[in-house]
């Protein structure tokens, strides 16, 4: 399928082309003809999916012919860290150079007054992470209240990162009548109830699951001891030759310490983390980026959505507590059909997380000695070492696919369903109702979707790259074939 057949308008479609892209991913085939007719979507996908241009293009077109105004944004973008809603911007900014939308970005760290200049002028789409956002409501300097088309990104990170009461107390100063689209790379409870409140009738697309990593990256764990840890990422730094890769610490303060006793080595590092001011972490960002940093040391704040391609190695300096974490964190290499390696150093008290993170992968992750490793040589050890045994004797636990709660909650959503009069008493069965109610757009509904839709579209396979989505389409089927034979030449 080719992006012609989605519906989306032509100045949309020449940024599209001119962006370098033919073919939509899964995620887009399918959600931009939803969002086009005026659906409110769930998406379960991450970063790598091309998520971002599905909820981005649509937006293009739907509000492109209202009129602009002054701090009265009629798109709303939510994101959980500033670098992401930057990454949204500079992702609105590409697919909506036909458009004459203006775009503003409001993120804390950066002076209030320009934002609220900006802000003046004329706004059609606000991108904005929730507290800068609240910030500025408050301050009298933004109006959400004719805000039609609201992006809820990285949903499961919000929640991560206790931003859930902020983006409940925005999801109120919206006009209840509204388009809402949420997009989460898992479905926990706390997400589905979110869902609930804030999304009438939605679609749900499954690019899932989370639990397995490209079949482009290798993985290895370094047992030491804490005492040790440096010096064996410096000889792994130095064996491996790595120049360029992500470094991760569970601690905002062990960025820092790392960081300066990697910069005191001569390595050629930056770091990112939430605690460093935005000029200095927009600064780090760049500089890795563009590659004049080779390495960087970062929290988990950067684990998330940053796209940056091409990126061979990344290392766990610590363990992630959070056993999900470690999937996102290594999906930072091995991305577009590249190929990575993912190092992680492990403590003795580690074992019982590393055990967890296997079960999860379904794989043991081979074992590197780290003695071996201080002589300036890698060697892997035998899975069937009694120490790898320990910690993989558990049997995998098949992951579930994540199923729509359908009960509907009842004050919030029935009230939001009376008040925008949709007639739907079963929000499984949405057809009829979208196909009479949503097409705002005046495109054919079943334009790029299919004519029965089920509530649940999912696709198996998750990698970190939309490259290597599987699909059951002859284009989606060629780009992993592509993916998969650049990665073995
Ligand atoms: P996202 O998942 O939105 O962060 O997107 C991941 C990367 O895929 C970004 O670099 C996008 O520019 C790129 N991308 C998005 N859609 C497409 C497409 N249809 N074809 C090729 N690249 C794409």
């Amino acid at each position: 399928m080719s992006f012609e057949a989605l519906g989306l308008d032509k100045p949309t479609l020449k940024a599209v082309l001119e962006a370098g892209y033919s073919i939509p991913t899964p995620i887009q085939r399918i959600a931009i003809p939803l969002a086009l007719m005026g659906r409110d979507i769930m998406g379960i996908a991450q970063t790598g999916t091309g998520k971002t241009a599905g909820f981005i293009l649509p937006m293009i077109d739907i509000i492109s012919s209202g009129r602009s105004k002054a701090r009265m944004p009629r798109a709303l973008i939510l994101c959980p860290t500033r670098e992401l809603a930057a990454q949204a911007a500079e992702n609105f900014v590409k697919y909506s150079k036909y458009s004459n939308l203006n775009m503003v970005l409001v993120i804390g760290g950066e002076s209030f007054t320009d934002q609220e200049k900006a802000l003046d002028k004329s706004c059609d789409v606000l991108i904005a992470t929730p507290g800068r956002l609240l910030d500025l409501f408050e301050r009298g300097k933004v109006l959400l209240n004719d805000v039609k088309y609201f992006v809820i990104d990285e949903a499961d990170r919000m929640l991560d990162m206790g931003f859930i009461p902020d983006v409940e107390r925005i999801s109120k100063l919206v006009p209840v009548i509204r388009q809402t689209l949420l997009f989460s790379a898992t479905m926990e409870k706390e997400i589905k109830k979110l869902c609930n409140s804030f999304l009438i009738n939605p679609k749900e697309i499954a690019i899932a699951p989370q639990a397995t990593a490209a079949s482009t990256i290798s993985q290895a764990v370094i047992f030491c001891n804490q005492a040790e840890k440096q010096t064996v990422l410096r000889s792994l730094l130095k064996t491996e030759n790595i120049t360029n890769g992500f470094i991760f610490c569970n601690r905002k303060k062990d960025v820092d310490t790392l960081y300066q006793s990697l910069e005191k080595y001569n390595f050629n590092v930056v770091a990112l983390h939430g605690d460093m001011l935005q000029s200095k972490r927009t600064e780090m960002l760049a500089s890795f980026k563009s590659g004049k940093a080779g390495l960087l040391v970062c929290s988990d704040v950067a684990a998330r959505g940053l796209d940056i391609s091409a990126v061979p190695f990344v290392i766990n300096f610590d363990l992630p507590h959070n056993t999900e974490d470690y999937v996102h964190r290594i999906g930072r290499t091995g991305r577009a059909g590249m190929q990575g390696k993912a190092y992680t150093l492990v403590l003795p008290s580690d074992i019982k997380q590393l055990q967890a993170i296997e079960t999860l992968m379904t794989v043991p992750i081979p074992r590197i000695d780290s003695k071996k490793l201080k002589n300036g040589t890698i060697q892997v050890l035998d899975p069937s070492n009694s120490e790898i045994k320990k910690t993989t004797t558990k049997k995998p636990v098949a992951k579930q696919k994540p199923k729509p709660d359908v009960t509907p909650k009842p004050e919030t959503q029935s009230k939001r369903v009376a008040k925008t009069k949709v007639q739907s008493t079963n929000a499984r069965k949405p057809l009829t109702n979208y196909k009479e109610t949503k097409n705002r757009r005046g495109h054919d509904p079943d334009v790029g979707t299919m004519e029965h839709p089920d509530d649940v579209i999912a696709f198996g396979g998750y990698t970190p790259s939309f490259l290597k989505v599987t699909a059951n389409t002859e284009e989606s089927n060629k780009s992993v074939t592509e993916a998969s034979n650049s990665s073995s030449n």
